[in-house]
């Protein structure tokens, strides 16, 4: 019996008589009762009260050696001061300072995108540039190209499209034309640098493969460039692919002009690949000194134009031309595009040329 209670001896004596014995290594000798009793009285389970007096004594003495002195209680302070410090600081670090890591672009759902610089690029239209983490563009496992993002404006929950000219590792910038009465174009326009704005994507605009024509045209209005941008990048960047592409840039004026440096470094440095033809609604008082030497013309595009520079309809599987701008000037080119997915058909200059719907593609 250890303080009232019957001592488990049976066990004791049961397990160590089944267990097996060697003849070169003998069983230990089971613990003695005397000495499982005085281990039990020990022990810090025991309760004191229970215990006989002599154990309750020297219960007593222990607990007077466990008290804590003056230093080690300033020890105990000091962890605890240390702790709080620490955990108190880290909070408002990640609360107030703290830059959260750069959010990868999904397709699926909206994410967050730091604004980070803004570069005017004319009276109404500037580049975005935002902080992300992202794959090698044109890479097999990452941004395909063209593709384009949803922008959501959260503060009225309007969201719209909008092609990066540029996806980098770290970045990637938005040419946004700003609306006066639009509601995305003036949100982001509006947009302090450093805020964050709600996007998802890339969404494929178009499912390209390298080479799978010989010739491409491309008529572009305005902000229209975007998507094409992308692409002509893309071909000329890719060694394997021999595609030979021909842009027709529309714009108001010259000083509506978007990319202009960053199309003729293209074009020079691969000329027999990448021709472009700039035209402008209206000169718009004087045309641009850099224009002089470059191939352009005044008024609306029109089929001679067409003519003289794109691949003509008799190419057949060899040639395709795309189209992206103002609803305007697709309609005028190659018939209304009713919505997102739907092309509609095709109509305006190009069938009028006699280009077939296949060899056409309305962004
Ligand atoms: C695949 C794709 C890629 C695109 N890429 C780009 C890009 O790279 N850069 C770019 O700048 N744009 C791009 N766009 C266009 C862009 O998505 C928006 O359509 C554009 O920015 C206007 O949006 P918003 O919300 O500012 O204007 P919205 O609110 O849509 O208004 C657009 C225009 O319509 C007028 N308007 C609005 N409501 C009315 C009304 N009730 N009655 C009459 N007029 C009205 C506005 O005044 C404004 O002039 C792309 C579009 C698509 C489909």
């Amino acid at each position: 019996m250890l303080g009232g209670r019957p001592l488990r001896s049976a066990c004791v004596r049961s397990f160590a008589s089944q267990a097996p014995r060697s003849p070169h290594r003998p069983w230990p000798n089971p613990t003695p009762l005397a000495q499982l009793r005085s281990t039990a009285a020990r022990s810090p389970f025991c309760s004191p009260r229970r215990a006989p007096l002599a154990h309750r004594k020297l219960h007593a003495e222990t607990l007077k050696t466990e008290k804590l002195s003056p230093n080690q209680h300033r020890l105990i302070f000091l962890v605890i001061l240390t702790g709080t410090l620490v955990i108190g600081g880290d909070l408002i670090y990640f609360t107030f300072y703290h830059e959260p890591v750069a959010a990868t672009l999904t397709p699926e759902d909206f994410r967050r995108f730091k604004l980070a610089e803004v570069f005017p690029v004319t009276h109404d239209t500037s580049l975005f540039r935002f902080t992300a983490n992202l794959p090698q563009a044109d890479s097999p496992a990452g941004i395909p190209v063209p593709s384009h993002v949803v922008v959501k404006d959260h503060t009225c929950q309007v969201a719209r499209a909008y092609t990066p000219v540029t996806y980098a590792r770290s970045h990637f910038d938005l040419l946004v034309k700003k609306y006066e009465n639009g509601s995305v174009s003036r949100f982001l326009h509006d947009t302090p640098v450093g805020d964050f704005v709600e996007m998802r994507g890339p969404i494929v605009t178009l499912p390209y493969e390298a080479n799978s024509v010989a010739d491409i045209g491309m008529i572009a209005g305005g902000t229209g460039i975007t998507p094409m941008y992308q692409l002509i990048k893309r071909i000329l960047r890719d060694p394997s692919d021999k595609t030979r592409v021909t842009l027709i840039f529309a714009n108001r004026t010259p000083a509506d002009l978007l990319l202009f440096n960053e199309l003729e470094i293209l074009a020079a440095a691969k000329p027999e690949r990448l021709r472009v033809i700039y035209t402008f609604d209206s000169a718009g008082g004087a045309i641009m000194s850099d224009m002089q030497s470059k191939p352009y013309s005044i008024g609306l595009i029109d089929k001679t134009i067409i003519t003289k520079h794109l691949p003509p309809p008799e190419l057949g599987r060899e040639a395709a031309v795309l189209v992206c701008g103002p609803d305007g000037l697709v309609k005028h080119v190659a018939g209304a595009k009713p919505n997102e997915g739907d092309q509609g058909p095709l109509g305006g200059l190009l069938k009028e040329l006699g280009y077939e719907a296949r060899q056409v593609f309305k962004f």
